[in-house]
């Protein structure tokens, strides 16, 4: 074998390899996912609530599949939320139309915009939730998620009870431009009316929870739970790495390196949020009294006034 054979059939042995790869759709369509070096049933993963039993690996999961965890199936009521006169005002076309990519987000998520609101109870209490959708275009938020955040935070005020966000984005949308950084602002003054209110804000930093959703109200909450190993960043790890030049530790901007930063305040597993929510509250709003909770009543609020104070 001559240097042209063996680079020919070097050639041959990289176009295999990059044929075998298989497809997004291939993937969708498999029965099986891979998240510890071996495939493990899709329909086990999500009968554990999207979590891999064998590696405790957090798969996504949908706002839909997490409001019927927290709350059982058909236990909440969706919140309506106004539309946007012209969703396109750019006209924007990249590899595809902007329209059309729209139009098939709504197609695989059910959803009419990247967030979807409920109101429901927990620990029988009355609660607002907004929950990102990451399979709508990266879970970006634009104009339609912007007013979806408005009236939902409105309808916390209006019944007075807690609001919850859990978040997972990749940022604004840039198919909107400044119309969808204006958000980051709105949304964020929604924030502080709650605030005015003295109705609570619970953030649940679910993976990947990046960019302007990360820089506005994914950081305001009065509580910030972070689900397992999730990512929690402004801009991505390569990007810091290159500024600084430096190495970064293995865990940088997972929720636990951000917990150990105090940015969050506690890292817990999916099946454990919801009820941590619960409790949280009772003692927030001093609910279901007992005399664990009325000692734990002082620790709490030395701990929101420090939090004001800090913000
Ligand atoms: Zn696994």
């Amino acid at each position: 074998m001559n240097w042209i054979t063996r680079i020919k059939s070097a050639a041959e042995r990289i176009k295999t390899a990059v044929r075998k790869r298989a497809s997004k759709a291939e993937i969708a369509a498999s029965k099986y996912i891979s998240c510890h070096g071996v495939p493990v049933e899709k329909k086990i993963i999500e009968q554990n609530n999207f979590v891999c039993p064998e590696c405790n690996f957090h798969h996504n999961q949908s706002p839909e599949q997490r409001f019927n965890m927290w709350f059982g199936e058909n236990n909440w009521k969706k919140i309506n939320t106004p539309k946007v006169a012209d969703s396109d005002p750019y006209r924007w076309t990249d590899t595809k139309k902007y329209t059309d990519r729209l139009k098939n987000a709504k197609k695989i998520t059910g959803q009419d915009n990247a967030i979807l609101s409920c109101e429901a109870r927990i620990n029988n209490i009355d609660v607002v939730v907004s929950a990102v959708n990451f399979s709508y275009i990266g879970g970006s938020i634009s104009c339609d998620e912007g007013e979806n955040v408005l009236a939902s935070v409105q309808t916390a005020i209006d019944k007075k009870c807690p609001y919850i966000f859990v978040s997972a984005s990749g940022g604004m949308r840039m198919m909107t431009n400044m119309l969808s950084l204006m958000q980051m602002t709105r949304m964020t003054i929604a924030i502080n009316e709650l605030k005015k209110n003295n109705l609570p804000y619970i953030v649940v930093i679910t993976s990947p929870s990046t960019g302007g959703l990360q820089a506005s109200i994914s950081s305001t909450g009065d509580f910030c739970i972070g689900e397992r190993k999730a990512t929690m960043a402004f801009a991505g790890k390569r990007i810091v790495q290159a500024t600084e030049n430096t190495e970064l530790p293995e865990n940088f901007q997972t929720v636990e390196w951000q917990m150990e930063k105090g940015q969050v305040d506690m890292v817990l597993d999916r099946k454990d949020i919801a009820p941590t929510i619960g409790t949280l509250l009772s003692i927030i709003l001093k609910k279901h009294k007992s005399e664990s909770i009325e000692e734990n009543n002082s620790l709490i609020e030395n701990s929101a006034q420090e939090t004001k104070e800090a913000s």
